[in-house]
């Protein structure tokens, strides 16, 4: 297949979110936007100044497909290559786009598991604004997990998806706030067992660091979910 064309995109607004993360939001210059599945990745590129203009790492979209603006939820690294770069960007900044890529992407079934940490959440927006938008209705469950609650991303968006009837499984594994009515401790068999119902039916989404998706893979091929439903991304 050939390789897609870079398109031009500008920066049109950015939001911190969490306390690393910033989301940065950008529209087509020429008009011409990419068409993406929901869960795909694009290569962001730093065109400016020219000598960088090779300089481009692998970012999954947040937004859904319908938006004409993509979002991007970044995690900034101080010592990061590409993101302390992009910390310093600002609105009417340029980054080049190509893509989409990758074959994380909703599949269509309305019994879904979906489980994320940290910046891994932003595939999952994608997916879920999609399911949303689109009003299908079935049994979704997310589960999210985070070392603290000022860490987590989307936090009010994911807890209003719950009036849309998806069930939100926060958990915390670095403190237990005395306010706090999520779980606590890293998502395990125990946990993914109370939570989801017929396992086996459903598809699987899992993306965060490398340990941690492979942990997931692991319970739902031990649920007898067949290979093709589970689908990872794996990066940290
Ligand atoms: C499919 C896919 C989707 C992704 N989606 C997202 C997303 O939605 N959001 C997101 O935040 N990230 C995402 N990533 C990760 C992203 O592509 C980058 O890897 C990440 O942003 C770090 O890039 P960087 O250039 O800032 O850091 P890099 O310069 O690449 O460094 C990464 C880390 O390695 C360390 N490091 C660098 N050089 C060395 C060295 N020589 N020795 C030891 N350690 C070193 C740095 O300290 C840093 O902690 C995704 C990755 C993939 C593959």
């Amino acid at each position: 297949m050939p390789m897609p064309q870079m398109i031009d995109y500008k920066i049109v607004k950015i939001e911190k979110d969490g306390l690393n993360v910033k989301r940065f939001h950008l529209e087509s210059v020429n008009g011409t936007a990419i068409s993406f599945k929901p869960g795909q990745f694009v290569n962001l590129y730093i065109k400016t100044p020219p000598e960088e203009a090779l300089l481009f790492r692998q970012f999954s979209i947040a937004s859904a497909p319908s938006n004409r603006i993509l979002e991007f939820c970044i995690k900034i690294l101080p010592d990061g290559k590409f993101t302390s770069k992009l910390d310093k960007m600002n609105i009417g900044d340029l980054l080049g786009v190509i893509g989409p890529f990758g074959h994380f992407n909703y599949d269509g079934n309305n019994g879904s598991v979906f489980i994320a940490g940290g910046t891994g959440i932003a595939p999952m927006m994608s997916m879920l604004r999609y399911i949303k938008e689109n009003k299908i209705t079935g049994d979704f469950t997310i589960f999210y997990t985070n070392k603290k609650e000022d860490m987590i991303l989307y936090y009010d968006e994911l807890k209003e998806f719950q009036n849309s009837g998806i069930k939100i499984v926060f958990t915390l594994t670095q403190e237990n706030p005395e306010s706090w009515k999520g779980e606590t401790g890293r998502i395990n068999n125990e946990m993914m067992e109370r939570h989801v119902q017929i396992a086996e039916k459903k598809s699987w989404y899992c993306c965060g660091p490398l340990e941690f998706v492979k942990i997931i893979k692991e319970f739902a091929l031990g649920k007898g979910v067949e290979p093709a439903k589970i689908k990872i991304e794996g990066w940290g």
